[in-house]
């Protein structure tokens, strides 16, 4: 298996720490709001990535953190008049409504940052101890320039980054480029005790720790969107190998943006929809098979052409699988004839050409033209043919589908759209007097688990 590795800069041979085991640490949202689509981007590919892994048979450690102690947390709490930790639950709450939605396993471990406060505070006396950070007033910083590596991951040296970076002079550090491991608390903030007084951790100590504790001093592969390789991803490497001597991750992957008009999708540049919003309008799986439509290095723009192109896709892919199975319910037990064996070495080698492409640094958009190629194939078996073919199909493509994390089974899920449309047929037919139309629309929604209220003020109606 091959992936491209940021840090070396070349597709490299996947070659685990542990044979038959592969460890995963990608780095989770803040939680201070509902998660945008270019959130769930890392999320859809990274679990792609594990379900590829655990097809191959690999055992798969995913780790994936949620940084639950941050500014925006802290400044949300404060507009709101409640707790950080009450900002922090409620949307961690969502966000796993919304990865659920999007068919993204949830992670072997989902650790949170200030349930990880110890650690972060023994990492921190270990490097003060080998002289790789210092405390000036409460603070702890890193001490850049000592870590001999720093860099190489952004492929950066320090001096360019520097003049480049345009670092707010700060008479209090040794550097312009250390970097804060523990701050000192602020009025009104969550904060912990540790022997520098009270206060809370940096960002980038957190992931140090939980990879750490999670996973091992070295992971197989850790994983992000590209705007982490730095600092965040850089200031990871210094940390954990300046503290356990040992490389900290072999592979580094990194999702390139999903952007709007070609820009980056984000919440400080309102150009965003959150993954709650785009399921109103989309299954989520639409979303899902959208995503994957792209390879993950590439930018993925986000356009209702673009989706919409997605969703006749997939539909194609399901209705397939519909047909499949209709005819496999209606068959009987039989054998393959020989036509329907050379097609099944047809239907072999798109399996190939599937992993193969899955094994080419994870070009899932290969991989689906694969699919769509088993599509064909099942499209053109009718009655004539063998039941034992039909299931081999169905078998084959559901699976190839399942590595994806596409559902195959169909929900049916009614959109508040399509729920509107019924009802307002079903007003049309009463007014019409056509009953028994207007009671099998209140049946057919019921069935779906949406239930009507004949108001006063029109029909109201809430999902059971
Ligand atoms: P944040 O909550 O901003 O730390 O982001 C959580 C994850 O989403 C990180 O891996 C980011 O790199 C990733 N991310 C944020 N915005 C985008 C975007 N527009 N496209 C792809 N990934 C993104
Ligand atoms: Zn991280």
């Amino acid at each position: 298996m091959k992936l491209y590795n940021t840090l070396t800069r070349k597709k490299e041979e996947f070659v685990p720490v542990n044979e038959g085991k592969v460890g995963i640490y990608v780095c989770g949202p803040t939680v201070y709001n509902y998660i945008h689509i270019g959130n769930a981007r890392p999320m859809v590919v990274f679990d792609t990535v594990r379900r590829y892994f655990e097809y191959k048979g690999y055992d798969v450690n995913y780790v994936s953190n949620f940084t639950d102690v941050d500014d925006k947390i802290i400044k949300k709490a404060i507009e709101e008049g409640v707790d950080a930790h009450e900002i922090s639950e409620r949307f961690i709450v969502e966000c796993k409504k919304d990865m659920e939605g999007l068919n993204v396993k949830p992670a072997t471990t989902h650790p949170k940052a200030t349930e990880e406060i110890d650690g972060m505070i023994k990492m921190i006396e270990e490097l003060i101890a080998e002289d790789y950070a210092y405390e000036k007033n409460g603070t702890v910083y890193f001490r850049t320039r000592h870590f001999k590596n720093y860099g190489q991951l952004s492929n950066k040296n320090l001096d360019d980054m520097i003049a480049g970076a345009r670092i707010a002079v700060n008479e209090e550090k040794d550097d312009a480029m250390d970097f804060v491991l523990w701050k000192p608390k602020k009025e009104g903030e969550p904060s912990w005790p540790s022997p520098w007084g009270d206060g809370r951790p940096g960002w980038h100590i957190e992931c140090s720790v939980m990879s750490k504790k999670y996973i091992g001093d070295t992971i197989d592969i850790h994983a992000g969107g590209e705007d982490l390789i730095f600092p965040h991803h850089e200031n990871e490497i210094a940390q954990s190998e300046a503290c356990n001597h040992e490389k900290f991750a072999n592979y580094w992957m990194h999702n390139a943006f999903l952007n709007i008009d070609n820009k980056k999708m984000s919440k400080s540049a309102g150009n965003f929809f959150t993954v709650r919003e785009i399921s109103e309008k989309y299954d989520l799986q639409v979303i899902r098979f959208f995503m994957l439509s792209a390879h993950y290095r590439s930018p993925l723009n986000f356009s209702d052409t673009l989706v919409e192109a997605s969703k006749n896709g997939l539909e194609r892919i399901l209705t397939a699988i519909d047909r499949l199975r209709e005819l496999v319910a209606d068959g009987q037990e039989d054998q393959m004839t020989e036509a329907d064996q050379k097609n099944v070495e047809e239907a072999k080698s798109l399996v190939a050409k599937f992993e193969e492409a899955m094994e080419d640094d994870f070009n899932t958009a290969d991989a689906i033209s694969a699919i769509f190629e088993l599509v064909k194939l099942a499209n053109v078996t009718g009655p004539e043919g063998s039941t034992a073919y039909d299931r081999y199909l169905l078998d084959t493509i559901t699976r190839l589908c399942e590595i994806l994390g596409i559902v195959t089974d169909k929900k049916e899920e009614l959109l508040d759209a399509d729920i509107e449309a019924l009802i307002e047929e079903r007003q049309a037919a009463r007014k019409a007097r056509d009953f028994a139309r207007a009671d099998q629309i209140r049946d057919q929604l019921a069935d779906q688990g949406i239930i009507l209220e004949d108001t006063r003020q029109g029909v109201k109606w809430r999902r059971a």
